[in-house]
């Protein structure tokens, strides 16, 4: 029998889709192509590591529809959206610098004073803030127009007389970080689409973390939800093909064979799988030649405890970010896990697990004088050569909108066009921008 709606993908975004429809009293099916759900946060148990996920993932408190979805399946107690808006930098040769944003001030102001409070910049450099002030003021609303979007990061901030100093220590962290890819390669739309969503207010500036693995975060309390409803999910079950009826879009079939015929299909490929389907002409667009960009992590498990906060951003090194794992899940016991991520790793993908190990090793024993002394009892490394679209400039224009399409299909998933970098909250903005065009 025909669905009201065929999802394709189980990841954030098909999940807050699929949710919100049979929320809506929508006969929904989702099929994703592999055994488990989540695609690309996810985690798997591991008997030295305890929860692994594919890699780190950060939530912010301006993930307003992460945490919508969270509250539909009944999951928000799952995320730890922290009271205090700090970040800790640590160096080669363990010099500290903290990026503190007091409790009192209101936004933009408390950034600001985060800002102006960093050690490791000098008060000549700090002026330069009064430009970058004035330009983000220009941008606050509105498309980003095409000049900035044709220039990357790093030339924008340079043209706003901001010191390579001043970037390497603040700007440049929080590029690869949100866009996932170098100042040299992001464009400065994107850099805009995260300075508009963490400045916009207090509470859009906290950092989120999953108190559990990924997986556990959302994946089976969506799935309950969903089915609770009504809904149903086949996994391992993968789309090799759309059904057309005249200038309509009908369904999907298998790579088996199998028919899954519909009123509508809501896909949430990422884009290098969906080109892969058999798609009518009308589908096929500038989308298609989006690039993606890797990320590897590691996590490892330590002998001995080596830092106390919850993350730290490393900074002159070539990994990132070290977060701890025993701290954000509440574990107890001797020593310490700790995930490790380089982001933008255009580089490190091509490198063996042992070499992105010893990357990381040599990082955090430069950077964290307590690591040198730690041995590390188990690790494991997880390369994501497809974590994100590529921000390039460019990149924004090839974006379909969420919702958009054809008659019977919609582009969903955090690649589409939600005025957001290609992350989890971009996801969920899809996923109920298909949802809310499909019940209107
Ligand atoms: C290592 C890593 C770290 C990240 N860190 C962060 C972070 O800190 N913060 C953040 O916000 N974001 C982060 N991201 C990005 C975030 O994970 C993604 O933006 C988000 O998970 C994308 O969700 P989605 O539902 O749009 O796509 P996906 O999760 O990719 O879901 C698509 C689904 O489609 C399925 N599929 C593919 N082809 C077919 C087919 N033919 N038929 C059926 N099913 C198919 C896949 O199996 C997959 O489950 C990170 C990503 C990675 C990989």
């Amino acid at each position: 029998m025909a669905s009201d709606v065929l999802v394709l993908g189980g990841g954030f975004a098909g999940l807050s889709c699929a949710a919100a429809l049979a929320d809506k009293g929508a006969k929904v099916l989702l099929l994703d192509k592999k055994p488990h759900l989540g695609g690309r946060a996810f985690s798997f148990p591991d008997q030295e590591l305890g929860a692994v996920d594919n890699g780190q993932h950060l939530f912010m408190g301006c993930y307003a529809a992460t945490r919508r979805f969270l509250r539909l399946i009944g999951a928000e107690e799952n995320l730890d959206v922290s009271e205090e808006i700090a970040v800790d930098y640590a160096e080669p040769g363990g010099r500290r610098d903290r990026l503190a944003c007091p409790a009192w001030l209101p936004a933009p102001l408390h950034l600001a004073a985060g800002l102006l409070g960093l050690k490791g910049v000098c008060w000549r450099d700090k002026a330069a803030l009064l430009a970058f002030d004035q330009a983000l003021r220009a941008l606050k609303t509105g498309a980003v127009p095409d000049a900035v979007e044709a220039m990357t990061a790093r030339r924008w901030l340079t043209s706003l007389g901001l010191s390579s100093n001043f970037q390497a220590r603040f700007f440049d962290p929080l590029v690869i970080g949100a866009l996932n890819e170098r100042p040299e390669i992001a464009s400065a739309a994107g850099l805009v689409q995260v300075l508009r969503a963490i400045f916009s207010s207090r509470e859009a500036s906290r950092f989120g973390l999953s108190r559990v693995g990924l997986s556990e975060l959302y994946v089976d309390a969506a799935k309950n939800s969903i089915e609770k409803r009504g809904g149903r999910i086949i996994p391992s079950a993968k789309a090799a093909a759309l059904i057309e009826d005249g200038q309509c879009v009908r369904g999907a079939v298998s790579d088996r064979g199998e028919r899954f015929p519909a009123q509508t299909v809501v896909s949430t490929l990422p884009p290098w799988d969906l080109s892969r389907l058999e798609l009518p002409a009308a589908l096929r667009g500038p989308w298609e030649t989006l690039a993606p960009a890797p990320i590897v992590g590691a996590t490892l498990r330590l002998d001995r405890p080596v830092m106390r906060e919850r993350f730290i951003g490393l900074l002159g090194a070539e990994t990132h970010w070290v977060f701890n794992k025993s701290r954000i899940h509440g574990l107890s016991g001797d020593g310490q896990i700790l995930s490790v991520v380089i982001s933008g790793a255009h580089d490190q993908i091509a490198y063996s697990p042992r070499a992105i190990l010893d990357a990381m090793l040599r990082d955090l024993s430069a950077c964290l004088p307590d690591f040198a002394k730690a041995n590390v009892t188990a690790w494991k490394v997880i390369k994501e050569p497809f974590a994100t679209i590529s921000p390039a400039p460019g990149a924004e224009a090839k974006r379909p909108e969420p919702g958009s399409g054809m008659p019977g299909f919609l582009f969903a998933g955090d690649w589409t066009r939600t005025g957001l970098p290609a992350t989890i909250e971009s996801a969920c903005v899809s996923g109920f921008a298909a949802a809310r065009r499909i019940a209107a």
